[in-house]
């Protein structure tokens, strides 16, 4: 599923907008779990690590 979403985004970062390897991304609920987000394709954002340590670092 990850490599679907990284194709999806041709290899994007959401936030940052530069390129990564997918090894290097990791992936993100659109909508929280908690608030009956599902892990689909559709749901599913990659950010790089940084963005993604950010985002849930608060
Ligand atoms: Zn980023």
């Amino acid at each position: 599923m990850k490599q679907k979403v990284y194709e999806k985004q041709k290899g994007v970062c959401v936030k940052c907008r530069k390129r990564f390897a997918i090894e290097e991304m990791e992936a993100d609920h659109i909508k929280p779990w908690h608030e009956g987000g599902h892990t689909t394709e559709d749901n599913c954002q990659l950010l790089c690590k940084d963005d993604n340590r950010r985002k849930s670092g608060r």
